[in-house]
């Protein structure tokens, strides 16, 4: 694409592999809390409980229903709750030992690492999230992607999350970028793709899922990161 300086990236799922690593500090922390030897739910029975109970939360977040304390007051005992396990007392610990630890994995998507060798000495570039402020930046340096990153940006710092206009005034001020030399690449069409664009940047759509999603004809669709190579 013609005149683009500035590649800017969400960070769950596009670089940081949240599922990934998310997992593995569930796994561990399901054992500790021994949910199974005391409660009988096995891990694979609450994983996907606690799937929908994060997905929806994060997409409340971004669409301003719940604040940052709401989603971690819910997350859990709603996942225990809709497993079986109401009023579970040990929730809000295992929340607070989560985001506490969830940074101790820290494998990147597939491909993250040879996308950002290959555009780092083409273009400038930056991280957009909605996560939180200290987690946000505990996964990038503790993971490869500090060594390619030029800004950070979070929800929490900039006031809004994305798709909010205000989420890519504050990252793009804090870049020196203008949004039409610039592109923005996530794996959420609402915050990433529809912020993006409304704001007057480019975008691409990740979609390693391959879930439904509308189509904008301007907006390419990749499943796999190395495929920015044909755009970029
Ligand atoms: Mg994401």
């Amino acid at each position: 694409m013609e005149n683009i300086t500035h590649v800017f990236f969400d960070l769950d799922n596009t670089l940081w592999d949240y599922r990934r690593n998310a997992k593995i500090t569930l796994v561990k922390l399901y054992e500790e809390f021994q949910v199974k030897e005391k409660f009988g739910y096995s891990f694979d029975e609450f994983y996907p409980f606690y799937y929908e109970s994060n997905e929806q939360l994060w997409a409340d977040y971004r669409d301003g229903k719940v604040t940052k304390d709401e989603l971690r007051t819910r997350r859990f005992p709603e996942a225990f709750a809709n497993l079986g396990i109401p009023n579970a007392e040990f929730a809000l610990d295992y929340e607070r030992r989560f985001v506490d630890e969830v940074t101790l994995s820290n494998y990147v998507v597939e491909g993250a690492e040879e996308i950002l060798e290959y555009l780092k000495d083409k273009y400038s570039l930056h991280i957009l999230s909605n996560g939180f402020e200290e987690v946000t930046h505990d996964k990038i340096n503790k993971s490869i992607v500090k060594n390619y990153i030029q800004t950070i940006t979070t929800a929490e710092g900039a006031g809004a999350p994305k798709p909010n206009p205000k989420a890519f005034q504050v990252s793009i001020e804090k870049a020196g970028a203008k949004p039409d030399e610039s592109i923005y690449i996530g794996d959420d069409w609402i915050a990433d793709v529809i912020g993006a664009t409304r704001f007057g940047m480019k975008a691409i759509f990740f979609n390693p899922l391959n879930e439904n999603h509308l189509w904008i004809e301007e907006v390419p669709v990749i499943d796999n990161l190395v495929e920015l190579k044909n755009y970029l």
